[in-house]
This record gives C-alpha cells, structure tokens and sequence, in this order.
C-alpha cells in the first residue's frame, strides 16, 4: 500500500508487483503467489492504478489474468514456448522481457509466439543481458531499443533495475532510456531496501522516487 501510494503520488502510471517469483536459487523468497495477487489488486485498486505482475506456469495463466491488467513473462521463461502460446490466448496484455542470453531476433520470435495466438497486446522490456561484465547484475543493451524500434511495431520499455542491480545507477540508465525514445522506463521501489524480501539493494525509496520522477520529468 505504501508502495502503490507512492507510485500515485510521483507520477507513476501502473503498479507492478511480483507475487510469483522466478528465483534463480530455490532457497529464495518465492512470492505470496495468489494471495500477494489479491493484496496487489487491492493496492492498484484503492490508487487507481493498472497491474501487471508475473505468470510462470501455462496453467497459471487464466486465473492470473482474471486478476491482473497486464501479464508478465520474465527473462527466464522467455523461450518457454508452452507459456508464450497460453498468454497468447489470453485477453490482457503482454510484457515479455528478455532473456538473459536472447538475441533480438530471438526475443522477437519469442513475441510471435504470442501474437500468433491472436494476442496483439505485446510490448518488451530490455532489462539487460548477460555478458563478461560483472560489476554489474547485468549489462543494458540500450541500442537494443532503436534496433528494435525499425524492426517491430510493438512497444519497447527499458528496466534499469534489474539491468544494473544497484541503486544509484537506476536514474542515470533511465535518462539515457528517455534520451533514446523509449516507450517507458520500469523501476523497482520499496518502503525499505535494505530488508526488502528481494532485490533490495537495486530498489529506491520512495524518497529516491519521488526525486527521480521530479528530475526525469515523468510526472
Ligand atoms: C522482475 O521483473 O521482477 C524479474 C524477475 O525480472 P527478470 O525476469 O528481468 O529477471
Ligand atoms: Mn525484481
């Protein structure tokens, strides 16, 4: 709630929450699964705000989207084939992030997946691939979005959260985002870091957002 407040309050446009969560360790938090959804709903609901959050099992999908505004494929289910083709038979529109290690063209095929079952409603997100550079979580490839732009009609925002996975770098690879036209910008915020249940150290305060928002002229 505190969260979804803040995403009103500076200006954010839709309240994305994980309640299924992709984790590469097993030993992770693993998300408040259907129950983190109804506590999502309620947040986007008190502050008028759209939803998207994450679908990870084909079977999954038709009670996910009967709760949420838009639907999320993580890097990690990119190329699952089975779950492309059953968002692609859902109603509600489609995030599909990249990969970790997908080509354009890769990541492309993978949203004809979707739009192949009558899905129209798709945009991506370059959240950053893996390459040799450890310094940071991952490397955002930023010429991905021209790229992308003169080969596909579809939407394409960028996540500098989970490409950097540091926190002061989030504003700076968000401005270079609107510099070169993206659709839109995706960050993770959070009441408190440094005892968020994931991804805290990449997350701003809901101070920090509000400064970002103000300096990006997003609001
Ligand atoms: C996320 O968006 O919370 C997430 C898990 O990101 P990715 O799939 O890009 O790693
Ligand atoms: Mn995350």
């Amino acid at each position: 709630m505190a969260a979804a407040r803040a995403v009103k309050e500076y200006g954010g446009r839709i309240l994305r929450g994980g309640t299924f969560k992709p984790r590469t360790s097993p030993y992770s938090f693993q998300g408040l699964g259907f129950d983190g959804l109804e506590m999502l709903r309620e947040a986007g609901e008190a502050f008028g705000l759209p939803i998207v959050t994450e679908v990870l099992s084909p079977e999954d999908v038709p009670a996910v989207a009967a709760k949420t505004d838009i639907l999320q494929i993580g890097a990690r289910n990119m190329q699952n084939f089975t779950l492309l083709s059953a968002v692609g038979r859902s109603h509600r529109p489609v995030m599909l992030k990249r990969g970790l290690s997908a080509s354009l063209d890769e990541w492309l095929q993978a949203a004809e997946y979707i739009l192949a079952e009558g899905n129209q409603q798709v945009f991506l997100c370059e959240r950053g691939i893996r390459t040799f550079e450890t310094r940071t979580r991952n490397t955002l490839d930023l010429s991905a979005v021209p790229v992308l732009m003169q080969r596909t009609h579809l939407p394409v925002i960028v996540d500098p959260s989970h490409a950097a996975g540091e926190r002061s770098l989030v504003e700076p690879l968000a401005r270079a985002a609107a510099a070169i036209g993206a659709h839109g910008v995706m960050v993770e915020i959070h009441p408190d870091p440094d005892n968020a249940l994931s991804d805290g150290p990449q997350s701003l305060t809901l101070e920090g957002f509000a400064g970002f928002m103000d300096r990006l002229g997003m609001a």
